[in-house]
C-alpha cells in the first residue's frame, strides 16, 4: 500500500521534473533582462508564401531572412476560424480573441484595455505608423474600442483622445472632412500638444522633429497609394519614428509599423503588387533590425495577422518569372510567421495563439517583474 502511495505521488510529480514551455520562459526571464522598447512590425495579409515569393524575386537577402527565432501563431477570431484585420489587431494589443470587426472589446462587447494604454500609464512613448489609413483596422486595434471597424470617424476622435507620441499614415478626411459632424479634429489636436503635418503641404524630410510635442503626419487623405505608384514613406518614416520615440521617453517606446497593402494585394490577387509591398515592408523591418542592433535594448517582432489571397508559387516558375496561385479572394486560416530579434526574443519560439503575442509582450518588457521583486 505504501509503496503504490510512493508510486503516485512520482507520477504525479513527473510532469514538475520536464522542461516544458512555460519553465523555459522562466529560466529565460530570469537569464535575461527585459526589453527597453519593442518595435512590432506587422505584415497584413503576410504569409509563407507571400515571404517567398518576396525572397525568390527579391536579388539579394530579405532582412526578413536575418531573424534566427522563429514561432508561428493561429490566426482565427472568436466567431469565425478565418479572421480579419480588427479582431487580429485586437489579438496582439489586448490579449483577447474577439469577434470579426470588433476593436479593442471582447468577444462580448466589454471594453478591454490594450498594450498601448497600459505602456501609456507607465510613461512609455508610443508610435503607429502604416500605409493605410491610420484609422484602419490594424492601427486602430491599438488605440480604439468599437464594435465595427468602419465607424472611422469614432475611431478618428478616438486617436484625438489618446496620447500616441508619433503617428503616420493615411485617413485626413475622417479628421477634419467628416460627415458625422463640422467638427475639425487636426486643429483641437494641435491645441492639445501635438505638431499635425500633411503630405498635400510638408515634404516629410523637411521636417526638424519638436521632441516636446507629438507628432502627426498625414500621407493622404483617404488610402495612401500603392508603393508601386509612388508611395515610399514606410521605410524611412520607420527610422524617424524610432528616433523620434526614442528622445521623447526615457522609459522606453512601442511602435507599430504596418505594411498593410500586401493584404490588398492578395484580395486583388495581384502578384506584382503583392510583392512591391512585401519587399517595402522587408526595408521596413531592415530599419527596425538596424536600430535594434546599435541599440541593444530593443525588441524586433515581425508577423502578419492572417494571410491573404491563399497564395502559392505554382509548378513552372523560376526565380524571374513567379507563376501564381491564389485560392481565394479574402483571407484564410493559415499558421502566419513570428519572427524575433533582441532581449527576450525567445519567448516567440513556438506554435501559439494570436493572443499570446501580447502575453510575450509584456513578458520581453518585464511588467509585473518590479512588483513580484518588491514582495520577495
Ligand atoms: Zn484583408
Amino acid at each position: 500500500m505504501k509503496f503504490q502511495l510512493h508510486y503516485l505521488l512520482f507520477l504525479l510529480l513527473l510532469p514538475f521534473g520536464c522542461k516544458s514551455p512555460e519553465n523555459l520562459n522562466l529560466e529565460l526571464l530570469e537569464r535575461e533582462p527585459p526589453a527597453r522598447n519593442i518595435i512590432l512590425l506587422i505584415g497584413d495579409g503576410m504569409g509563407i508564401g507571400q515571404i517567398s515569393a518576396g525572397m525568390y524575386s527579391h536579388k539579394k537577402p530579405l532582412n526578413i531572412e536575418q531573424f534566427n527565432i522563429i514561432g508561428l501563431q493561429k490566426t482565427y477570431a472568436a466567431d469565425d476560424l478565418i479572421t480579419d484585420s480588427a479582431a487580429g489587431a485586437t489579438a496582439f494589443a489586448t490579449g483577447h480573441k474577439t469577434n470579426k470587426s470588433a476593436l479593442g472589446l471582447d468577444a462580448s462587447g466589454n471594453v478591454v484595455s490594450n498594450i498601448f494604454e497600459q505602456a501609456k500609464e507607465r510613461e512609455y512613448a508610443l508610435g503607429l505608423l502604416t500605409t493605410s489609413s491610420i484609422v484602419h483596422a490594424t492601427p486602430a486595434g491599438f488605440f480604439a474600442h468599437v464594435p465595427l471597424r468602419s465607424q472611422y470617424e469614432d475611431i478618428a476622435e478616438q486617436l484625438t483622445n489618446k496620447e500616441i507620441d508619433f503617428f503616420m499614415g493615411g485617413g485626413m478626411r475622417y479628421f477634419n472632412n467628416r460627415d458625422t459632424d463640422g467638427r475639425d479634429l487636426i486643429s483641437d489636436m494641435r491645441k492639445n500638444g501635438y505638431n499635425i503635418y500633411d503630405a498635400y503641404e510638408t515634404e516629410l524630410y523637411t521636417i526638424t522633429p519638436d521632441f516636446s510635442r507629438g507628432f502627426g503626419y498625414f500621407t493622404a487623405k483617404e488610402d495612401p497609394p500603392k508603393n508601386k505608384d509612388g508611395r515610399k514613406y514606410l521605410p524611412p518614416a520607420t527610422r524617424i519614428g524610432t528616433r523620434f520615440l526614442q528622445k521623447r521617453s526615457s522609459r522606453g517606446f512601442i511602435f507599430m509599423v504596418e505594411g498593410a497593402q500586401i493584404d490588398w494585394a492578395g484580395h486583388a490577387n495581384d502578384q506584382e503588387y503583392m510583392i512591391t509591398e512585401m519587399l517595402d515592408f522587408d526595408e521596413a523591418v531592415g530599419e527596425a533590425l538596424a536600430f535594434a542592433k546599435r541599440n541593444k535594448e530593443t525588441l524586433v517582432i515581425v508577423t502578419a495577422d492572417h494571410e491573404t489571397g491563399g497564395y502559392a508559387i505554382q509548378p513552372g516558375s523560376t526565380r524571374d518569372s513567379l507563376i501564381a496561385g491564389w485560392t481565394a479572394d479574402n483571407h484564410t486560416a493559415s499558421l502566419v510567421p513570428v519572427f524575433a530579434y533582441g532581449p527576450r526574443a525567445e519567448l516567440f519560439r513556438g506554435i501559439y495563439e494570436n493572443t499570446a503575442i501580447y502575453d510575450k509582450m509584456v513578458q520581453a518588457l518585464g511588467w509585473g517583474e518590479e512588483t513580484a521583486a518588491e514582495e520577495k
